[in-house]
């Protein structure tokens, strides 16, 4: 292999490169950079050599020893096909080595051969012990997969670990040193150096110089996050951007024809935009405030006002039913407008498209006249989902972008929505995801924060209990109670948890379906016959579901049934109950933010955290929710007791992997920080390091375009 670079596309790179090259593919690897950075998902240490005597069913091993036999066979069992058996020796005594469906394990194997075997003893069935499907290599010349700590990496089809690790083996040393931190840097923080922080992540000596490895790169992505967004900040601070008027008379009278008082922090929030919006640069704000502190109200008045100045504001939630919601609390904010002036606002979500206008009445249109109307520039406010950023929909004068729950979007849309207009428009994200302070400032690094930190008034918090099994008839009672005062409940059906080879979202999908359709037949014939109960899941058509939370917000249904797909931002005020089956199957923040679709109202909610068994009532996770008052607070705590992990969830949190391991690492995230500031403050354009600024440049383009 001639000499190559980090830029180097993999593909010209010939001989088992050619061979792997469509899994390198589907694994996203394009540029010898690409592979260098793909880290095993976690290490086995065969480092240490086992005599075969001291062998212990269930533990990672090397052997070493001569075989003494080798055969293979046919076999008709079910899914296996072939055996290789060898029949290894050492000074201890001797073991078979097994592989299933491998019959070419035997081809590089001979008898009398001494060879390494890495891998897991197992049990036979009729007792002894075996080495399962172990990695081997013969000689004695320096070992790449046994004998050795060595690097598992995330799976794929048409190329196995061992194969990556041939890859990485034969390119490492061909690269030269291309180190782009600043030496400062690396000496006051003690990072590793580039290529020997590479060998030692995919074959490192020991397992602590791994993880120091590992945490280099880790360091490194987020000092590229920090200089991104201080760049980003920097081009956002000279772009220009509608300076927009607020008549503070007419702002008055709106607010006075609410029907509640703003809270302190929701008006020094919205007096926070205001003066941003007001400014000719693009603002970049992020409203961050508990489930139910009523953020919606004060960004649908900054849309008021950008329609005021003649924009238009575009306001993206992640859900068709939060879209509708959202499309109503515009709807009721504008009857309180003192002089009933009302901008035209469109609702445009995968499945319909509607328009307000002045006379109250809702109506559905065709997608295509919505996207014209908007084009011309004839609607003030679209509401919508991600359908709001495809192709067909353009803007003649989009002066404000609203994201609601923004993480969920990720950062390509949020640039695509600002691409869709000359000059840039203002953009105002909201989140109630509970993340710790600093990481937020990472993630959340190139907006400016406003924080809602109360709720409204007469808000009681929400009573949340842990449910053992033997308690739940008790619930029931009291839910039927509940009902009877006239309040609503909610009873929400876990994601049901799949072996990992069929976990497709389909399949999810389907059983948590059959999650919701179970417990909705048990409730109605058995525990509430004499109470109206509906069931919601994601795999509905648009209209039932739509159907559906109109009835229950209309107190036509006393009971819902659903899967999360009500997790974020549902509002309705009357439920007061929410029921989370099998709660111990959802991550932290989904669990706060289910319980926060309750205690949105005058009356006091409850949240019944449901468990299968008396040791799930153990659970950590639950006895936080439990415990934690607001989302900061869980957040903080959370990291403090465990580790990060537990918070995320799901992978369904929407939140990149760099996220979730950052969390994992909070004294990088500090340090990669002040590394970033200390940086900008001598060189603010990375003059004196081209390296990293092309670095950066790199990273800006490849976060655009995930
Ligand atoms: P979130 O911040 O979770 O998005 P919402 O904007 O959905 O919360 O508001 C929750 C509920 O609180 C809504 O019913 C809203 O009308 C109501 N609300 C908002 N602000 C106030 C206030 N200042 N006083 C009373 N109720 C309010
Ligand atoms: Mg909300």
């Amino acid at each position: 292999m001639r000499s190559i670079s980090l830029h180097t596309p993999v593909s010209s790179l010939g001989g088992l490169f050619k061979r792997f090259l469509p899994a390198l593919t589907r694994l996203g690897i394009k540029t010898v950079k690409d592979l260098l950075w793909h880290f095993p998902a976690r290490y086995e240490d065969f480092s240490k050599i086992t005599p075969v005597r001291d062998l212990v069913p269930g533990t990672s091993v090397t052997v070493r020893g001569k075989i003494v036999r080798i055969s293979s066979r046919n076999a008709f069992r079910k899914g296996i096909r072939s055996v290789v058996e060898a029949e290894i020796e050492d000074d201890t005594g001797t073991v078979p080595a097994i592989w299933f469906n491998q019959p070419y394990a035997s081809r590089s194997l001979k008898e009398g051969q001494i060879a390494n075997f890495s891998g897991r003893v197992a049990k036979k069935k009729r007792g002894g012990l075996y080495l399962a499907q172990p990695a081997h290599e013969t000689g004695a010349r320096k070992t790449t997969h046994t004998a050795r700590i060595v690097g598992v990496y995330p799976e794929t089809r048409g190329i196995t670990s061992k194969g990556l690790r041939r890859l990485v083996e034969m390119t490492l040393p061909k690269i030269g040193p291309e180190e782009w931190l600043p030496e400062e840097v690396s000496a006051k923080y003690d990072v590793p150096e580039m290529k020997n922080a590479l060998r030692e992540a995919h074959f490192p000596s020991s397992v602590e110089s791994a993880g120091r490895a590992r945490e280099r790169f880790l360091f490194e992505e987020l000092l590229l996050v920090h200089l991104a967004n201080a760049s980003r900040k920097m081009k956002l601070s000279e772009s220009e951007a509608h300076s927009l008027h607020t008549d503070i008379d007419w702002l008055k009278g709106t607010l006075s024809g609410l029907p509640f008082e703003l809270t302190e922090s929701q008006k020094r929030s919205l007096w926070e935009i205001i003066k941003d919006i007001g400014r000719p640069h693009p603002m970049n704000r992020l409203l961050y405030g508990d489930v139910g502190s009523g953020k919606t109200v004060v960004a649908a008045l900054a849309a008021l006002i950008a329609a005021k100045n003649g924009l238009q504001s575009a306001f993206m939630a992640p859900t068709e039913i939060l879209a509708r919601q959202h499309f109503r609390t515009l709807s009721q904010l504008f009857s309180a407008i003192p002089e009933r002036w009302q901008p035209p606002a469109g609702l445009l979500t995968s499945s319909e498209a509607r328009v307000l206008y002045e006379t109250d009445l809702e109506t559905e249109v065709k997608k295509s006249d919505l996207a014209k109307k908007v084009l011309e520039g004839k609607l003030s406010i679209v509401v919508g989902t991600h359908t709001l950023i495809e192709k067909t929909i353009r803007f003649e004068k989009l002066g404000l972008v609203i994201v609601d729950e923004q993480h969920r979007f990720g950062v390509r849309q949020r640039a695509a929505l600002l691409e869709k207009s000359g000059v840039v428009p203002h953009l105002l994200s909201m989140s109630a995801t509970p993340i710790p302070r600093t990481l937020m400032l990472t993630v959340f690094g190139d907006l400016q924060h406003s924080r809602i930190t109360e709720l409204p008034k007469g808000r009681e918090s929400i009573e949340t209990t842990i449910v053992p099994p033997a308690k739940r008839s008790e619930v029931y009672d009291f839910v039927d109670k509940k009902l009877g005062e006239g309040r609503q409940a909610f009873v929400i059906c876990p994601r049901i948890s799949l072996p990992e080879e069929n976990r497709s979202s389909h399949t999810q999908g389907r059983m948590e379906t059959k999650a919701v359709e179970d417990e909705h037949k048990k409730l109605s014939e058995k525990i509430f016959p004499h109470r109206r109960i509906a069931a919601l899941h994601g795999g509905m058509k648009s209209a039932d579901k739509e159907r559906i939370m109109n009835d229950f917000r209309e107190g036509k249904t006393d009971i819902l049934v659903s899967t999360s797909v009500v997790e974020v931002g549902v509002d309705i005020p009357n439920a007061t109950i929410i029921m989370i089956e099998g709660s111990n199957r959802f991550g932290l923040a989904q669990l706060y933010q289910l319980r926060g679709r309750v205690g949105r109202g005058e009356h006091r909610s409850y949240c019944f955290l449901m468990t299968d068994s008396e040791e799930q009532t153990e659970n950590a996770r639950l006895q936080a929710i439990a415990r934690a008052k607001n989302g900061l607070e869980l957040a903080e705590e959370d990291l403090k007791l465990r580790g990060p992990g537990e918070l995320l969830g799901e992978a369904q949190s929407g939140f990149s992997d760099l996220v979730t391991e950052a969390l994992r690492h909070p004294r990088l995230v500090d340090t990669s920080r002040q590394a970033a500031e200390e940086i900008l403050e001598k060189d603010p354009t990375l003059m004196r390091y081209p390296l990293l600024q092309e670095r950066v440049k790199e990273f800006e383009k490849k976060v655009h375009r995930e």
